[in-house]
C-alpha cells in the first residue's frame, strides 16, 4: 500500500498518535477499523474484512464516507458527535442494510466509536471496534418463528381437540382434585341436562345418587394412585331425578410437573342398551320356557301314544295270523298297508321320544373315552357295515366329559347316515378328532350321495328329509337328535359337503379338564 498516494501521506510523516491507534488496531483480533484525519481515511485489521466484503481492499486509504456511501446517513451524525464534540458511541446490535456483496442485505452490528487525539489534544481521528451479529440475529429470528408456527400448531390442535370434545355424544367433562366440577361439554348437557353454567363449579357428587357416593371415593383413591378407571358401569342422575344407566371412563390429569391435578370423565349413556339386554334376557327365559314346555308337550304325546299304536299294531298282527287266509287280495293288501303304517308311526314316535329326552335325560357329565364309545357304535353297526362293505377307518379318539350314552348316539347317527346314503362306490368312512382352540372338533367323513349347500341348515330341523321314504328309509330326526345332544355338550355341528363328492359332518366339544 502506497501511502504517499493517500491525504495520509507516506508512513514516516504520520504523527505517534495515528501510529499508536494503527498499532493498536492490526495488534487486534477483535474487528477494528480506524478513520483519521478530515477526509477520515480509512484503516482496518483483519478481523475487519468479512464486514466489508467486497470493498476490500479498495477500502484501505479511501474516505469513510466513500466506502459506506450506503450507510453514511446513519453513521454521519455519530461521526460529528465524535469528530467534533469528543463524544464515544454505541449501537448495540442494530440494523443496517449493507451492499458489502454486490446487493442490499440485512445485517446487524454491535459497535463503538471513540474519538483519538494527537499529541496536542485535538480529535484528528475515530476508532472503531465493531462485531457483527448477523448470524446470531438471524439464528434466533428463525427460532421464533418457529416457536410461533409450533404454537400455532398448537392452538389449532387443542381447538380440534376441543371441537371433538364439544360435538362427541358422550358426556366429557372434568373436575379438580376436591371433586369440582371445572369443564362441561354439550353431550354433558345433553346426557345429565345442566348447562356449562349450571354445573361447572358444582361438586360432581351432584351427579351421584346418595347410595352410590362411595364409589366417587374409591375413584378417587384409584386416581390418586394415578389408575384410570375403564368402563365402570353404573348409575347417575340427570337434573330432573331420572337415574341413567352409564359406563363411566375416569383418568387423571397431570400438569407440566407430572402432579395429578385433577380427573376427566367420560360418560356414556347405555340406559338404551340396558333397556335392550333386559328385553332380550326375559325374551330367551320366555323362549326357553317355551322350549321346556315344548319338549314336555312332545314326551307326554309320543309317551301316550305308543299305547293305542300298540293296540293297533298286536290287533292287526292277529287279524293277518288268525284270519288272513280268509280275506280277498285286496283286503289283504290294505291289511299290509295298515302294518306299515303302524310300523312308520312307531319309528317316527320313538324318535320323537329320543328327542324330547335329549334335555331331560339330566345324566351328569362323565369321563367320556371316545374310543369306547367307537367300538361300541361298531358294533351296532357291524350288520350293515358287512352289507354294504363299508370300509371304515378310526383315528385315536380322545376321552371328553359328557354323556357317554348321547355322545355314541352321535355317533351311530352319523355313522348310520354316512352308510345309508353312500353312493355307487362301497362306504369309506374316515372318524376323526382335532384338538382346535379348546375345543375337540370331531368329524366323520364319506364318500357318500353328498348335500347341496342350500341344504345345510334344513337337515338338522327335525323331520327334514332331503328323499323320499322309498329312495332311503328313516325319519329325518338323527341329524336334530344330534344337534341338539352337541348343544347340550356346549358344542356346535356343521357339515361340509359338495352333491357327489361325499359329506364331512363335524362337531366340536369343549376340552374341559377330564383328569379324575
Ligand atoms: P334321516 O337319516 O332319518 O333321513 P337325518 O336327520 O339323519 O334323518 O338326516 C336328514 C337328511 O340329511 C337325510 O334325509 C339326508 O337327506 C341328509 N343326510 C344326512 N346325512 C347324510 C350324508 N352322510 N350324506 C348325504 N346326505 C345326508
Amino acid at each position: 500500500m502506497d501511502w504517499s498516494q493517500t491525504p495520509l501521506g507516506p508512513i514516516e510523516t504520520w504523527p505517534a498518535s495515528l501510529r499508536v491507534a494503527v498499532e493498536l488496531c492490526l495488534n487486534s483480533r477483535f474487528p477494528m477499523h480506524l478513520w483519521w484525519g478530515p477526509e477520515l481515511i480509512n484503516l482496518y485489521n483483519d478481523a475487519h474484512i468479512p464486514v466489508l466484503g467486497k470493498r476490500h481492499p479498495h477500502a484501505l486509504g479511501q474516505s469513510a464516507p466513500r466506502v459506506w456511501s450506503e450507510v453514511w446517513p446513519l453513521l454521519k451524525p455519530q461521526v460529528d458527535a465524535v469528530m467534533s464534540r469528543g463524544e464515544s458511541t454505541w449501537n448495540e446490535r442494530t440494523h443496517v442494510v449493507l451492499e458489502r456483496n454486490g446487493f442490499a442485505e440485512d445485517g446487524w452490528f454491535t459497535w463503538s466509536y471513540s474519538p483519538v487525539r494527537d499529541e496536542s489534544g485535538q480529535i484528528k481521528g475515530l476508532m472503531c471496534i465493531a462485531t457483527e451479529d448477523t448470524a446470531r440475529v438471524l439464528a434466533e429470528q428463525d427460532r421464533d418463528r418457529l416457536e410461533a408456527q409450533r404454537q400455532a400448531e398448537y392452538a389449532a390442535e387443542r381447538a380440534k381437540l376441543a371441537a371433538i370434545v364439544e360435538s362427541s355424544d358422550d358426556a366429557i367433562l372434568s373436575k379438580t382434585l376436591d371433586g369440582v366440577i371445572s369443564t362441561w361439554n354439550a353431550g354433558a348437557e345433553r346426557i345429565f341436562g345442566y348447562t356449562a353454567a349450571e354445573a361447572v363449579g358444582k361438586p360432581i357428587l351432584l351427579l351421584i345418587p346418595p347410595e352410590r357416593r362411595h364409589e366417587e371415593t374409591e375413584i378417587q383413591q384409584k386416581l390418586a394412585r394415578g389408575q384410570r378407571v375403564n368402563h365402570f358401569e353404573t348409575v347417575r342422575i340427570a337434573k330432573d331425578g331420572r337415574k341413567i344407566d352409564v359406563s363411566l371412563t375416569v383418568s387423571p390429569i397431570r400438569n407440566a410437573a407430572g402432579q395429578i391435578v385433577g380427573a376427566s370423565k367420560i360418560v356414556r349413556d347405555i340406559t338404551a342398551r340396558k333397556k335392550a339386554e333386559a328385553v332380550l334376557a326375559s325374551q330367551s327365559e320366555e323362549l326357553s320356557r317355551s322350549n321346556v314346555e315344548l319338549e314336555r308337550f312332545a314326551y307326554v304325546a309320543s309317551h301316550d301314544l305308543q299305547e293305542p299304536m300298540r293296540t293297533v299294531q298286536s290287533f292287526a298282527g292277529l287279524l293277518i295270523r288268525r284270519h288272513g287266509e280268509h280275506l280277498k287280495g285286496e283286503a289283504q293288501e290294505f291289511l299290509q298297508f295298515v302294518t306299515q303304517g303302524v310300523q312308520r308311526m312307531q319309528a317316527l314316535i320313538n324318535d320323537l321320544l329320543a328327542y324330547s329326552r335329549v334335555n331331560s335325560q339330566d345324566a351328569a357329565f362323565a369321563r367320556a373315552d371316545c374310543n369306547q364309545i367307537m367300538a361300541k357304535v361298531l358294533e351296532n353297526l357291524r350288520a350293515s357295515i358287512d352289507a354294504e362293505q363299508a370300509h371304515i377307518m378310526v383315528d385315536a379318539l380322545p376321552t371328553v366329559l359328557g354323556d357317554a350314552t348321547q355322545l355314541g348316539q352321535v355317533f351311530q347317527n352319523l355313522l348310520g347316515n354316512a352308510l345309508k346314503f353312500r353312493g355307487k362306490e362301497p362306504p369309506r368312512i374316515r372318524v376323526a378328532a382335532e384338538r382346535k382352540a379348546g375345543q375337540w372338533v370331531f368329524s366323520v367323513s364319506d364318500n357318500g350321495i353328498g348335500i347341496e349347500a342350500q341344504y345345510f341348515e334344513r337337515i338338522f330341523i327335525i323331520f327334514q328329509r332331503l328323499h323320499t321314504i322309498e329312495e332311503y328309509g328313516g325319519t329325518g330326526i338323527g341329524l336334530a337328535i344330534c344337534k341338539k345332544i352337541v348343544e347340550r355338550h356346549g358344542g356346535r355341528i356343521w357339515l361340509e359337503s359338495k352333491p357327489g363328492q361325499g359329506s364331512t359332518f363335524f362337531f366340536s366339544v369343549p376340552d374341559r379338564n377330564t383328569t379324575p
